[in-house]
């Protein structure tokens, strides 16, 4: 066993089993040996490759998204730009590289992991760091940006099994981890009659609560945001819970604390609590759907004519927009504070 996965034996042994909500923060975010505390996980020599580390054109072409929203604001003299879970820092030094209004915006991030942030601070040296939304500045509009974030943030599951749903839950048995099922003391547990046996029901009441953090910031500072990630359009019933080392799946109750793990997100669940909060929500659009009405393509020849390697750029846009790779699984959607802003993309 590892350092984590002794950590979590002990914690179940004394506290009980575990929910998959709280085995992801301990997996993710134990302080010292959660899997984002402790290790930069991207690229080749990491676990998994994301659209930004792909190509400069992803962050360019958020860029260009940031640059029509600032424009359809009126041009703010000054803004937050703020990005969540920015990774190595790769698509804010892309997109700042050809922002118009860099000289009016100021970065925030938001990052919990120490590793990442030193990462970050080579890319975006002049930026300000934050570990919540409760202490970016309210004086002045926010536009957020949001790539491969709220499939980090936590699940609970529930399942259908003889007993009706039973909450998902990780136990340590002695020898090895294992899911059991528990009765959910939650009331957020699916209706008794929906489902058919062994269907899995997903929900995120982490991801809830920051997208109505994240809208009230819009609404208050007169703001918008991007957020891209895999997931689904339509709530439905799926096991979406996924470990990731070395670029392969691997089980999730192995290698914890030394793989990735994420959950398809539910955009429909997101939409509803930004429009509960009173913001307007555009798409969700597929990522290739979005990328190339904001010209990435075009973006694509100009590089072409520039680079040595042109076959390198056309792989790359390939992988970001065709239907088979990143284009249709992953999804766009925008957030503004009122419907007349209407963001570019969808
Ligand atoms: N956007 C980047 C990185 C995606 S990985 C890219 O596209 O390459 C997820 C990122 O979110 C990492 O930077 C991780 O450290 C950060 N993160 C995950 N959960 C977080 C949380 N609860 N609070 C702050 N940052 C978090």
């Amino acid at each position: 066993m590892n350092e984590l996965e002794e950590y979590l034996a002990g914690y179940i042994q004394s506290h009980g089993s575990v929910d998959i909500g709280q085995f992801m923060i301990i997996a993710l975010s134990h302080p010292v040996h959660g899997y984002y505390m402790k290790q930069d996980p991207f690229g080749r020599g990491g676990d998994f490759t994301t659209a930004p580390e792909i190509s400069q054109m992803f962050g360019e072409m958020i860029g260009v998204w940031v640059a029509d929203v600032w424009e359809k604001m009126g041009k703010p003299a000054q803004f937050t730009l703020l990005e969540c879970g920015p990774g190595r820092g790769t698509l804010m030094a892309d997109l700042l590289r050809v922002a118009p209004f860099k000289n009016n915006c100021e970065v925030h991030l938001l990052e919990m992991s120490p590793v990442l942030k030193a990462l970050q601070a080579k890319a975006v040296p002049d930026a300000q760091w934050h570990e919540s939304l409760d202490t970016i500045p309210c004086n002045r509009p926010v536009i957020i940006i949001a790539n491969e974030f709220l499939d980090a943030l936590p699940v609970r599951q529930f399942q259908k099994i003889e007993k009706g749903w039973m909450e998902r839950v990780v136990n340590f048995n002695g020898r090895e981890f294992e899911f059991k099922w528990e009765k959910s003391s939650s009331p957020l547990v699916p209706q008794q009659s929906g489902g058919r046996f062994n269907d899995v029901f997903e929900i995120s009441p982490s991801r809830n609560t920051f997208t109505k953090s994240l809208s009230h910031l819009i609404k208050q500072t007169k703001g918008a945001a991007l957020l891209i990630d895999y997931g689904h359009v339509q709530p439905g019933y799926g096991d979406t819970l996924q470990a990731v080392k070395e670029h392969r799946y691997v089980p999730v109750l192995r290698h914890i604390g030394d793989a990735d793990l994420t959950a398809h997100v539910d955009f429909h669940a997101i939409a509803e609590e930004a429009k509960s909060a009173g913001v307007a929500v555009s798409g969700p659009v597929e990522q290739g759907v979005f990328l190339k009405s904001l010209g990435i393509e075009m973006r694509a020849e100009y590089l072409k004519t520039k680079a040595k390697n042109a076959d390198d750029i056309e792989s790359a846009l390939h992988r970001l927009v065709a239907s088979d790779q990143m284009g249709s699984l992953f999804k766009v959607m925008g957030l503004s504070y009122d419907t007349l802003l209407q963001p570019a993309g969808f």
